[in-house]
């Protein structure tokens, strides 16, 4: 059955009694802590911080529902991915400090991992690993770089590691496989299962989520919204993609569509040639990233980049399908997987992720104003929240916590420009991407003026 534009698989597939029923909260307009939004990075800040100190009273107010955001929509790595690199954070806070943070992540996926199966879902999370797949010599190239990044920042073969072609095939069948970069520090989730299970854990832990309820502005320990005032000792903005429709925030983080395209459920044949017997969530190194996982129903579920930026950081309901993208994905999967070809792609939607101007994120707490936020983590957050949510949780109690030694506590970025310089610069890296691919796949060697274009905007 093909569902209607813009309607998730995830939507579509959570089990009726795995929805998260929010009572409507007491009328109080006083709370110890007020967060704005109900998606992973302010659900994993509620809990921790109710199961570090159940006294605290915590409400988190979200204008639509509960994983409305990209936290229900995403492909459902829980990878230990970071947004900046290895390299870039060694720049600013020296390479012990990019190591403890990689760690923290490889920790991270763990915890993750940990609290499914404590909370009674072990099914929603699968842990596969991810597969880098080498395409062509320039993408070999590139991973074969990111590899010897890993090597001089400490990690070993245990925590990334080379596989010829014909082991990479093995764990995806893709086509044109010269090599592939495959890491166990990945699971496969069902993100909007994950997001309920983590409002569930928080309501039962006492905390008391408010829907359909808009914030217009985040104050020093007040929020205005639609339904009246909020006053709170602390404030946490936890809005990543739709943090520019704050007033005062226009400029914070670009919200960046990705879109995504999911598989009838296929058959043991095809699975037969594609592989994925474990589920290894896949992509190849070229410029405009593609993502994919093997779902627990057995569909592929794909997405990429490379929608367009709209202009004055725009976004709307509309921007979540995009027909010319839908069929980019099908292309690519039809050349990744041309035994799948005839298979049916039964939904296709999007959602919006943010972009903080150096690309790299962060997590704040200001004990003075009682102001907080976290985000920025481009497309890698569903680890990354969880990260976040426990720093935050440490920063506000004010417990002694090791990761509150990591280096993006407290990283702030700049502004993004004014339009229309920023509609003008994001959407020519955005072709320059696409260029640079064309020039790949044609040529089989590494596309020295576009590539170069993206990576050194990227890096600035
Ligand atoms: C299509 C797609 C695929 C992705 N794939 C992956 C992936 O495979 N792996 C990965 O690690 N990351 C992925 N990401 C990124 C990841 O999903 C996000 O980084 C992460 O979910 C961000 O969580 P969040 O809670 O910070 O933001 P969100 O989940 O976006 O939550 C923000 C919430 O705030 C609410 N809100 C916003 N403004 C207001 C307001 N003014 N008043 C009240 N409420 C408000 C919103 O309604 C929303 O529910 C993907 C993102 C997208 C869009």
């Amino acid at each position: 059955m093909v569902s209607a534009p813009g309607r998730s698989l995830w939507a579509d597939t959570v089990p009726d009694d795995e929805h998260a029923r929010p009572d409507p909260p007491p009328p109080t307009t006083v709370v110890d802590v007020a967060i704005v939004g109900a998606g992973l990075t302010g659900l994993w800040t509620a809990w921790y911080l109710a199961r570090q100190d159940p006294t605290i009273r915590i409400r988190v107010v979200e204008r639509e529902h509960i994983g409305f955001g990209a936290s229900g929509r995403n492909g459902g790595w829980s990878s230990a991915l970071l947004p900046m690199g290895l390299d870039r954070i060694a720049a600013r806070a020296g390479p012990a400090a990019a190591t403890r943070f990689q760690r923290a992540m490889y920790d991270t996926v763990r915890e993750i991992e940990d609290f499914v199966v404590a909370h009674g879902h072990p099914d929603l999370f699968h842990r596969g690993g991810t597969i880098d797949l080498a395409r062509s010599a320039p993408e070999e190239e590139r991973l074969r770089d990111t590899l010897a990044t890993y090597r001089r920042f400490g990690f070993g073969e245990s925590d990334h590691r080379w596989l010829d072609a014909s082991e990479a095939r093995t764990v995806c069948g893709a086509t044109k496989v010269g090599g592939g970069l495959f890491t166990p520090h990945c699971g496969a989730v069902h993100p909007l299962r994950l997001t309920h299970a983590v409002a569930r854990a928080a309501l039962g832990a006492g905390v008391e989520i408010q829907e359909g309820v808009t914030v217009h502005a985040v104050h020093e320990h007040r929020l205005d919204t639609s339904h009246g005032t909020i006053t709170a000792d602390v404030v946490v903005r936890a809005t990543e993609g739709y943090t520019s429709g704050l007033d005062g925030e226009r400029r914070t983080l670009l919200p960046l569509y990705s879109l995504m395209i999911a598989t009838e459920p296929l058959p043991a044949e095809i699975w037969s040639e594609i592989g994925l017997a474990g589920r290894s969530t896949f992509a190849d190194a070229r410029h405009e990233v593609v993502y994919g996982q093997r779902t627990a129903d057995d569909r592929i579920a794909l997405g990429g980049r490379g929608a367009p930026y709209h202009f004055g950081s725009a976004v709307r309901p509309d921007f979540d399908t995009d027909g010319a993208i839908r069929q980019r994905l099908i292309d690519t999967l039809g050349d990744m997987f041309p035994c799948i070809r005839e298979a049916s792609v039964t939904h296709h939607w999007g959602g919006v992720l943010a972009a903080p101007r150096d690309w790299q994120c962060g997590v704040r707490y200001d004990r003075r104003t009682g102001l907080a936020s976290a985000g920025g983590y481009v497309g890698d957050g569903v680890s990354t929240t969880n990260l976040a949510g426990r720093t935050l949780a440490a920063l506000i109690t004010g417990s002694d916590d090791d990761l509150l030694t990591l280096p993006w506590v407290g990283h702030r970025s700049r502004r993004w420009e004014p339009e229309p310089l920023r509609w003008l610069g994001v959407n020519a890296l955005g072709r320059a991407a696409r260029l640079a691919d064309r020039n790949e796949q044609r040529t089989d060697s590494g596309s020295r003026v576009w590539g170069r274009v993206v990576d050194a905007v990227r890096r600035s």
